[in-house]
């Protein structure tokens, strides 16, 4: 079985910020997911290279467009690598034979008549890089996603792709297709987008405003419209249209935040039904963060988070599982540097780490560096081995993005259970007598292989440290075998190796 997963690719008209790490951290975390089942994986990433902000980022910049476009872009990769998301190709909309196929297919679609020229005025945000109705404007008149920047008159000749006889068929589409779009609020949201005849999509820029693009095979006057450009991206990553490509288109799940569920809902798939694609088999959409008490992130309230910052200062599984953790599925979220270093240090280090550490030490100690040979398990053994199978469990099945958070929070509340369990079965008193000296090796048995389990888990949300407590635990997984978590796999007698902090406490 195939999985194919995107990400969006990015403007670089801006340094990375949080919710380019949050979008390619989740994908991330669902290719990991699908590869632990046995999956073959795809996961593509990368920066948009074209239009009209980034030729004005690249220009406000004073430096020369590809060398800006360089730097940006390795930004980019930069973030990506640090917060250990595992890609398998890194997409440059500037790279030729991306470029070619755009215009093949843009030569296809006005041959066969797709594409028609004309005038249009309107309301352009430079934001969005689209045209926009009244309707879709706040009540001052402004882009709801770009309220600072104001719409533009724009009065241009251009070219459009007629799109309103494809909405009936995507309506169907999404109807027969109930997983289409989640989590279900964007799914009402599409259908909202839908409700209303559709107007035609401008899909070219003329040079005289935007130079940075694909020109358009038929009018060499014009570039190709960024997001058009940009949308094919998924189909060219996988070498399309050569032959092979079908059965990873099949299994496509783009990863977006809702800001481009537009774009990716409507226009998107119209675009692939008329060349006679079909659509994604998957958006998987998330909301935005925000900073504490929900406001919305701008540098002059200085509540901005970068998330090169917060790795440099709590590391790079302090953010991913505070991302995998947070994300609301109904709304927008809260973050801020110290609210993932309260997190860390509270669930982590405290929860997580510290019982590693004090159940391994004192295994070490006690029963000469091994995991002890357990006796019969009771009743307060069966119940939180079952409690940790059971939250475990959730990462052995498939998931989807809308699901990272509860599941990662299951983690957590199963270690809560495993903590209490330790302490009420206190094996510091246990090893006194030589009577309970078998319940001990049992307590402490129990405790490891539930550790282990949840460090199996976890290491499709924070890899880094979870591979570290396993290898500590000298019982790292195969990579590439199907996981399949099951009790009692922590082999008695295995003998353990130094056991580090592994979540060390960080303060200001
Ligand atoms: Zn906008």
């Amino acid at each position: 079985m195939k999985s194919y997963i995107t990400t969006p690719i990015y403007y670089v008209n801006g340094a990375p910020h949080i919710g380019h790490a949050h979008t390619s951290t989740m994908a991330d975390i669902l290719k990991r997911n699908r590869k632990a089942l046995g999956y073959d994986t795809k996961l593509t990433t990368g920066c948009d290279e074209h239009g009209q902000k980034n030729q004005e980022a690249a220009l406000e910049s004073g430096m020369p467009i590809t060398e800006y476009l360089t730097m940006r872009s390795g930004e980019f990769q930069r973030l990506f690598d640090m917060i250990n998301v595992d890609y398998d190709y890194f997409v440059h909309t500037s790279r030729p034979e991306h470029m070619r196929q755009v215009a093949n297919v843009e030569q296809r679609m006005f041959d066969a008549g797709l594409i028609i020229k004309k005038q249009y005025s309107g309301l352009y945000c430079t934001g969005c890089e689209q045209f926009k109705k009244t309707t879709d404007l706040t009540d001052e008149g402004n882009c709801p996603d770009h309220p600072n920047l104001g719409v533009e008159e724009l009065d241009e000749l251009n070219y459009f792709l007629n799109i309103e006889p494809y909405r009936q068929q995507l309506l169907e589409h999404i109807e027969e297709n109930p997983k289409f779009v989640d989590p279900p609020i964007y799914r009402a949201e599409l259908k909202r987008m839908l409700a209303e005849p559709l107007e035609d999509l401008c899909i070219s820029r003329p040079k005289t405003r935007v130079s940075l693009g694909v020109e358009l095979p038929f009018d060499n006057n014009y570039v190709t419209y960024v997001w058009f450009d940009a949308l094919f991206n998924y189909l060219t990553n996988l070498d399309w249209p050569k032959e092979g490509y079908e059965q990873w288109w099949q299994a496509a799940e783009h990863t977006i935040g809702k800001d481009i569920l537009k774009t990716h809902g409507v226009y998107w798939p119209i675009m692939l039904m008329s060349i006679g694609e079909s659509p994604p088999a998957r958006l998987s959409v998330h909301g935005h963060w925000v900073g504490p008490g929900g406001i919305k992130m701008s540098k002059s309230l200085g509540n901005v988070v970068d998330p090169i910052e917060v790795i440099e200062v709590v590391g790079t599984d302090a953010l991913r599982y505070f991302l995998a953790r947070n994300m609301r599925s109904d709304g927008d979220s809260n973050i801020s540097l110290e609210l993932v270093r309260q997190t860390y240090n509270s669930e982590l280090g405290n929860k997580l780490g510290n019982l590693l550490s004090r159940a391994a030490k004192f295994s070490k100690k006690q029963f000469d560096d091994r995991v002890p040979t357990p006796g019969l398990f009771g009743s307060a053994d069966e119940i939180i081995r079952i409690s940790v199978l059971e939250a475990v469990n959730g990462f052995a099945r498939r998931i989807e993005m809308a699901d990272i958070p509860r599941l990662t929070q299951q983690l957590i509340t199963v270690c809560d259970r495993m903590n209490n369990y330790f302490a009420e079965q206190a094996p510091w008193d246990l090893i006194k007598d030589p009577i309970t000296d078998e319940r001990c090796r049992t307590v402490i048995y129990v405790s490891l292989d539930c550790i282990r389990l949840v460090f199996e888990a976890l290491r499709q949300v924070i890899p880094m440290s979870s591979n570290a407590a396993l290898l500590m635990l000298n019982c790292l997984p195969n990579e590439n075998e199907i996981w399949q978590p099951a009790l009692d796999s922590l082999p008695p007698e295995t003998k353990l190796n130094e056991i580090e902090t592994l979540y060390p406490r960080i303060t200001e």
